[in-house]
């Protein structure tokens, strides 16, 4: 599919799907001496997508945009073919907010994966907690994908959300470990109206599911709440109860860890910077929300 995008090019973008192509636009914008900010993505582009692209525009002459939906990262099979794709309606979305030295880079499987990617990464334990833990593999395919794409796209900042926070952390830690070149920026979790928070993933939701949903954010604000008077220990007997009291409702985990070891804590003194992290099925689509307790 992204072929077929690349050989209609629409105009006012420039809309690549190849590596040479990408690296060959960028070499006219580095040459003018412009800064590159670079937003990866997997599509399927909500408001909270829109903010990160419209920080990397204040802070950049030019902005990428990529859309690929990496297969590495995923550890489940049926996650990765019914994760939604919509690239038409992506751009449509992009038009109104890139301009024309602007890039969107959506690249084919076989275009990033030429060659199989055996690459073993390690991050000190960060990536075998919460989602590590609970998605075998995961960390080692975003660090995989983001590695290759801070590589080819070689970007001045490059822009991630703290909706995905451990994910954040672990690409600070990847950008220190390889050296990359890269200034790393986090932007805040950005909440429907309701609270849920944004995800290519809500879109599977049924009304009743969506309403189940709205426990997620709401339960970890409850717990948030909680953390001055309470016990961790009864905090996280709480939400496990609530939980399990829901329909449609399955909890992975509920932690709540120092926000920058990740470790998950038993005791309030092990952390000035506590942050609540959550993985929730909703019968079987997979949400994840975090807030910060301090
Ligand atoms: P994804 O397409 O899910 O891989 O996400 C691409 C980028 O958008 C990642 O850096 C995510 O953390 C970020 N992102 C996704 N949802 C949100 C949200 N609700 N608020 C802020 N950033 C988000």
């Amino acid at each position: 599919m992204p072929e077929r995008l690349c050989k209609n090019a629409i105009s006012i973008m420039n809309i690549t799907c190849t590596i040479r192509e990408i690296q060959s636009l960028l070499r006219r914008e580095k040459n003018k001496g412009n800064k590159i900010g670079f937003v990866p993505t997997m599509g399927a582009l909500h408001e909270g997508h829109l903010s990160l692209i419209k920080c990397a525009k204040q802070e950049n002459e030019t902005v990428v945009v990529s859309i690929f939906v990496n297969p590495t990262q995923f550890n489940d099979r049926e996650d990765y073919t019914q994760y939604p794709r919509n690239i038409d309606q992506d751009i449509r979305k992009l038009e109104s907010y890139l301009s024309p030295e602007d890039m969107i880079f959506a690249p084919s499987v076989n275009e990033m994966y030429a060659e199989p990617d055996n690459r073993v990464f390690h991050f000190g334990g960060l990536d075998e907690v919460m989602e590590g833990l609970h998605r075998k593999g995961h960390f080692n395919g975003v660090a995989q994908i983001v590695s290759k794409l801070l590589t080819i796209i070689e970007p001045t900042r490059s822009y991630f959300g703290e909706k995905d926070y451990q994910q954040l952390v672990i690409i600070k830690d990847l950008v220190r470990q390889l050296d990359l070149p890269v200034e790393i920026r986090g932007c805040p979790l950005i909440r429907d109206a309701d609270g849920l928070a944004l995800s290519s993933r809500n879109k599977r939701l049924s009304n009743s599911e969506r309403e189940a949903a709205l426990w997620v954010p709401h339960l970890l604000f409850r717990a948030r709440d909680m953390y001055a008077t309470t016990t961790i220990a009864e905090i996280k007997q709480y939400v496990n109860d609530q939980v399990q009291s829901i329909p449609h409702l399955k909890l992975e985990y509920f932690e709540i860890a120092d926000e920058t070891q990740l470790s998950p804590l038993q005791d309030k003194q092990d952390s000035p910077y506590p942050r609540g992290f959550i993985a929730v099925y909703v019968d079987n689509i997979r949400l994840i929300d975090n807030v910060k307790f301090y």
